[in-house]
């Protein structure tokens, strides 16, 4: 293995992040010292004791602008895609593919340690990603075959410094009905306005603790007050929802974290989504002894919070997260447990590498490359028949269970 070195952190194609900045102090208070006492300390980024719960249960203050943010209904999951007649995506098992994630980076600014051990061997490769242009004519390809709703991952993908390019060039396909964005929220406080004009309608933003601390040593250097204004920018530019992702880290530390984030949704219309940590090629030694379940979890809040209802009228399950909500809570819980509970039988989403290569699973042996087909005499044609061709081997199941994951180094080649 090579450490890390110094040169590795940098990308040159990192966007300036703003210097940190120390947290404002947190002011005294009832609410303050009760949550303090139970689960450390909230953050308080804004105005203090905006969001103080009408329900005595504790919540997290959060600024005006997320106060605004509660005028608007949680809106309703996007119904899947149905597709009569068009769609040529469908795999061998009869799943019909209509949701397509696409890396378009696998560098990132954070390091958070789940993701990249310390000991990892990084860089994954070259910084040859594709250019727009690149990405644009593959996704077209796919959203002609049947692809309904994008999402940019990385990476991080705000660190392109042609992300709003590659937004404006994929929201312009037709068939495109909705794209989102994962991102650790480090650049949105700057981009999320921009983003949203481009053509992004929703994010998702990767926050494992709401602890500045632990924030701090779980992404190793990350400033929580930055990615906070940043989920506040997303909120106030109408990006819509806005989804806040954690992943599960074991230990009393974890638990407590989960509590805190889903005492956010009380008053809150986000949506936190929490994830069952998966090894991968890097992470394989932690996972043993640092796997939290969301049964756990679940459980835990349950006693804190009272019983998780399912979200909507139909199954909590939308796409691989099953949505909850506690009685009279404004947000969603969801939980993502593809280790207890796997949902590969309604997978309905293939993955673009950031090199131009297919992942028919994220769990898969082998990734199929695509990027050559561009120098074909009829691309569009060829990259049709080339997707339409190994879409058979998209296994039925990934193998998680057994410990196999594939040929995944790490989720920071392909974004989850
Ligand atoms: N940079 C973006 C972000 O932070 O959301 C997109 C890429 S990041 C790799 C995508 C998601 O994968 C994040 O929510 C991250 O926490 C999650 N992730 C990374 N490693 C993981 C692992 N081993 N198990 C589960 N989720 C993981």
């Amino acid at each position: 293995m090579v450490p890390l070195q110094p040169s590795d952190l940098a990308y040159n194609d990192v966007q300036p992040t703003e210097p940190a900045r120390a947290l404002p102090g947190d002011p005294a208070g009832e609410q303050a010292a009760r949550a303090t006492r139970e689960t450390g300390p909230p953050p308080v980024f804004g105005k203090a004791g905006a969001g103080a719960s009408a329900r005595g249960r504790e919540s997290v203050s959060m600024s005006p602008l997320v106060i605004l943010g509660q005028d608007r209904p949680v809106p309703p999951p996007i119904p899947a895609w149905s597709g009569a007649g068009g769609s040529r995506l469908v795999d061998a098992f009869g799943r019909r593919l209509t949701y397509l994630r696409v890396s378009v980076t696998d560098r990132c600014n954070l390091r958070c340690s789940y993701c990249l051990p310390e000991d990892a061997d990084f860089p994954f490769g070259d910084r040859d990603f594709l250019s727009p242009g690149e990405i644009e004519a593959m996704v077209g390809a796919l959203v002609r075959l049947g692809i309904r709703r994008v999402r940019l991952t990385g990476g991080e993908p705000l660190v392109r410094r042609d992300i709003l390019e590659i937004v404006r060039r994929v929201k312009a396909l037709p068939g495109v009905e909705n794209l989102a964005l994962s991102t650790n929220g480090t650049e949105l406080a700057r981009l999320a306005p921009a983003l949203k004009s481009a053509g992004v309608d929703r994010v998702n933003v990767s926050v494992d603790s709401l602890d500045p601390e632990r924030f701090r040593e779980v992404t190793r250097g990350g400033d929580l007050e930055l990615v906070w204004r940043g989920i506040e920018a997303a909120l106030a530019a109408g990006l819509d929802p806005v989804k806040l992702n954690a992943v599960l880290l074991s230990g009393a530390g974890g638990l407590a974290d989960a509590e805190r984030l889903a005492a956010l949704t009380l008053d809150h219309p986000l949506s936190v989504r929490f994830i069952e940590r998966m090894p991968t090629e890097v992470n394989q030694g932690l996972q043993a002894e640092e796997f939290l379940s969301a049964d756990e979890v679940r459980a835990r809040l349950e006693a804190r919070f009272g019983p998780l209802l399912a979200a909507s009228t139909a199954s909590p399950r939308t796409g691989p997260a099953a949505a909850y909500r506690f009685a009279g809570a404004r947000g969603e819980v969801g939980f993502i447990t593809p280790l207890s509970h796997t949902f590969c039988a309604d997978c309905n989403r293939l993955r673009l590498t950031a090199r131009g290569e297919l992942r028919l699973c994220l769990f898969a042996d082998r990734v199929h490359p695509l990027r050559h087909l561009l120098a074909a005499p009829r691309p569009e044609a060829a990259l049709e028949a080339e997707i339409l061709r190994v879409l058979q081997d998209k296994p039925a199941e990934h193998k998680l269970t057994q410990g196999d994951y594939g040929n995944l180094v790490s989720f920071m080649q392909i974004g989850g």
